[in-house]
Formats: C-alpha cells, structure tokens, sequence
C-alpha cells in the first residue's frame, strides 16, 4: 500500500515561513556579517599597527645603541643615559636594555629589569634568533615583547657585545582586550537589535499586502462595492492596489448587469404566462362555444411563441458567451447576402409603404457564419422597418474598409433619443417599452448582434438623430481572427 503524506501533512511538518520572517531573516544576516567583517577587519588592522610600532620602536633604539657602540664604544656616560634615563622617560611604556660583554657578563642594566623579567629565560630564548621580537611574560604577569642583537664594539670592530631589550606592551594588550570585549557588546548588542529592526521594517512593508489580502477575504457578492484605500502605500503596492479596485469596479458591474438582466428576464417571462393563466382560467369559469375556446386557444398560442422566442434568444446569447461557443466559418459573399436578406424581407417593407434599396452589390467577401450574418441582418432590418412610418427608406450598404468590410443598415425612421443611445445594445432595453411590446420587441435584437459581431472579432456602432434616422455600422475582419 503507498504510504505517500498528503499535502496537508507535508504543510504541518514543514511550516511555511512568513514573508516578514524571510526578510528580517535575510536583514539581520546580511547586518551581522557586516558588522563582523569591518569590526574584525579594524582589529586586525589595529593589532598589526600596534605591532608594527612597537617593532620599529625596537629596531631604533637598537639602531641607537648600535651606533654608539660603533662610533664611541669608550663614552660610558652617553651609553648610561641611553640605558637607564631614556627607559625611565616614558612612562606608559616601560622598556629595559641590557649590554653584555662577549663572554656574557652584564656591562650595564636598566634598573628594574631583573625584577621584572627572568632575564635567564630572556637569554636562552632570544640567543640565536634574528632581530625579530618575541613575546615574553614578566615575572608579574605582564606581557613583554624581547630582542637581542650582536653589537660590533669600536671602528674598526675589536669586539662584539650583546644587547637585549625588552618592552612593556601591556598598555596595547588593554587596548586590544577593551577593542575586543567592545566587539562582543556590539556583535551581542546587533545580533538582538537587528532582527527587531529587520522584523519591524518588513511588516510595515507586508501590512498593505495584508490589507488587500483582509479587503479580497472579505468580498463577497454583496460587499462588492468595498475599495481599498491606498494613500500611504509605496507605489508598487499602490498600483496593486489601484488593479484591484479597477477589478472590483468591474465585477460590481458585471454583477449588477446580472442582477438586472435577471429581474428583466423574470418580468418578460412572467407576462406572457401570466396572460395564458388569466386567460385560461377565464374559458374554464363556465362553459364556453368552440369559437370562444378556439379564440383562447390561438391567443394562448400567440403568447407561447413569444416565450419560446424569447428563451430561444436568452438561449442563444447565454451560448454565444461560452468560451466554447464555435462559429462555422465559411467564405460568404456579402453582395449575395444582402441580395438574400433584401428579397426576404422587400415584401414586408413594401407593405408598410417602405422603400428598402440594396445598395451592397459590391462583389465583397469574408470569412463569416453565413446563418448568424443572416441573423444580424434581419435583427437589424426589422428593427428598421419596425420604426420608419410609410414613406420612409431602408438603405443597406457594404464596404471594404482595409483588411475589414464595413455593412451599414440605415433608415429615414423616428430615430433615437441621444440619451438611450449608449444603452441600445444592453439586453432588454427598449427606448420605449410600452411601444416595442406592441410590436412584439423583446429588447434583445440588438444585444444579439453585438454578441454575434463580437464572436467574428467585429464591432457595432449606432448614431441617430431624433426624427429622422437611424444608422447602424458593423465592421468585421475580412478574415477569421479566431
Ligand atoms: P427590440 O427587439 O425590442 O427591437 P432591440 O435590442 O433590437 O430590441 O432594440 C432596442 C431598442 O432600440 C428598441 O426598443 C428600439 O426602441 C430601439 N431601436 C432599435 N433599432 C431602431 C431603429 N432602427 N430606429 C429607432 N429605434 C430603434
């Protein structure tokens, strides 16, 4: 049997680490290391200075000596001072010479010296080396730093004599040891204080991702018109912001599109069963003549087609919204589509004292749905027909416009007020509902042929003027764009 963790078991075993915990994390890393890098770097900087000072004061005093003993070996007195008044000059740093004769025996020592320092061990460990100092501890405890060199005696050299000098660096060692207790403060001081800094910086940086995660949380159907307010937020996140709110601004108006559509849908489909019901129940109140009942029967039938019309439109524009909805494209002649849509509905024009004029002959093409082109058309010519009074025309029009066809329906008709002319194309709408009942309009007309020229990758436009027409412009790529 597989015995493979689930996700959620995965998840409480490896806890996801917060964005604030990363970045404080990462901060306090990076400030650590760098406060180590330049406090030790200064260290080991001060060390060697200390060093190097203290090997060059050395080297000079010997240098000193060398040169007294070369050029006035016989001047004693000279040689005293340097020994014992010039160790005894400085106070902070205390040093100590010795000169030995050939055969080893002290000639003159800085006062002081044998009790600071076992001068045994300072021979057997200085003896042979070069002049390089080494440390040494004194006989109380503090750190010294020894040399000794050969010194040639007289010009030209009848001997050599042995000099040792040793230096107390206990000032430095201090020195050293505060640098370094100060380093441990700072490094114990910074490894507390940088994750509280680090953690604080990067939860005032999260908290607006915060919010907008709490105001997206919090959304529902009904609260969509909740924004958030972004004035503070650095600009990144403002932009987020900003993109959230354009898309909150959309679903609230998307839902409240829904909301209305449904009432409408629900009031167009309550009247005419309302009107089969009332009208029903009515013939059944007593016994009627086979007339009275064929009267009922047909207007019952009336209003059935309407409803079946209706939910066949509401069908058809809830398919052509599905991201699957497929069009049969084919190559379909305009100049003989309108030809068609022209002599289907010429009758029915002449009949409301109506002049329809074809004047698409053009010999034009395009990759379309031949039957929902159809369906455009005759949307549009019966909206036409519909709403010019007799005497009036009905022009249609093709054009090739670039890589496009552009088809014009244009009436001499009442027009349309300038103020419903943005919401012609909305389901249900009707510039004047009582009036568009009467003829049968389900407000749907126009909705569908914007639904269908935006399935062929197309656009409608409409422009009218009040009393004296109305224009309607599709325009469709000549070829398929989907
Ligand atoms: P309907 O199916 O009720 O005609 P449409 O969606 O086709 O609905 O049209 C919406 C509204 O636009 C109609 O109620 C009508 O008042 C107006 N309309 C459409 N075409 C024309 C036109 N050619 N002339 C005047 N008004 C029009």
């Amino acid at each position: 049997m597989s015995s493979k963790p689930s996700r959620s078991a995965l998840a409480a075993l490896h806890p996801r680490k917060t964005l604030a915990f990363r970045l404080s994390a990462a901060y306090s890393l990076a400030g650590l290391i760098l406060v180590i890098l330049a406090t030790a770097s200064l260290y080991i900087v001060l060390r060697t200075e200390l060093n190097r000072s203290t090997e060059l004061f050395l080297a000079d005093k010997l240098h000193v000596l060398q040169t007294m003993l070369r050029e006035r070996p016989d001047d004693g007195e000279a040689l005293n001072e340097e020994i014992e008044l010039e160790s005894q000059a400085r106070r902070y740093q205390q040093f100590y010479i010795r000169l030995l004769d050939e055969r080893g025996v002290p000639i003159m020592t800085t006062s002081g010296m044998a009790e600071q320092l076992d001068l045994v061990e300072l021979a057997s460990r200085t003896r042979g080396r070069s002049e390089r100092p080494i440390a040494m501890v004194g006989r109380h405890g503090k750190p010294f730093r020894v040399t000794s060199a050969s010194v040639a005696v007289g010009t030209p050299p009848t001997h050599n004599d042995t000099v040792q000098i040793a230096i107390d660096i206990s000032q430095e060692d201090d020195l050293l040891a505060r640098y370094r207790f100060w380093f441990w403060g700072i490094l114990l001081m910074t490894s507390v204080l940088f994750p509280l800094v680090g953690f604080r910086i990067a939860r005032d940086g999260i908290r607006p991702v915060e919010e907008i995660a709490a105001i997206a949380r919090r959304i529902t159907s009904t609260s969509l018109r909740e924004r958030i307010e972004s004035e503070g937020y650095p600009s990144e996140l403002a932009s987020l912001a900003g993109t959230f709110n354009e898309m909150l601004e959309r679903l609230e108006e998307s839902f409240e599109r829904i909301s209305r559509f449904t009432a409408d849908i629900a009031h167009d489909l309550r009247t005419p069963v309302n009107n089969i019901r009332g009208e029903a129940e009515v013939a059944l109140a007593r016994p009627r003549t086979a007339d009275e009942y064929r009267d009922v029967l047909e207007s019952s039938l009336e209003e059935s087609v309407r409803l079946s019309e209706l939910i066949g439109d509401l069908l058809f524009l809830a398919r052509a919204e599905s991201p699957f909805t497929e069009l049969h494209r084919e190559t379909v002649n305009i100049g003989e589509l309108l030809t068609t849509v022209h002599d289907y509905y010429e009758a029915s024009a002449s009949d409301a004292g109506i002049s329809l004029v074809n004047d698409g002959t053009e010999p034009l093409s395009a990759e379309l749905d031949r039957s929902l082109m159809l369906r455009v058309m005759s949307n549009l010519i019966s909206n036409a027909i519909a709403h010019t009074p007799p005497g009036g025309t009905v022009t249609l029009a093709a054009k090739n416009e670039d890589a496009a066809i552009r088809i014009e329906v244009s009436d001499t008709g009442v027009g349309i007020p300038v103020e419903a002319l943005p919401r012609v194309f909305d389901r249900f709408f009707r510039v004047d509902p009582s009036r568009s009942k009467a003829s049968g309009g389900t407000g749907l007309g126009l909705a569908i042929v914007l639904s269908i020229l935006t399935l062929h990758g197309g656009s409608a436009e409409i422009t009218s003027q009040l009393g004296r027409g109305t224009r309607v412009t599709l325009r469709m790529p000549v070829l398929a764009t989907r």
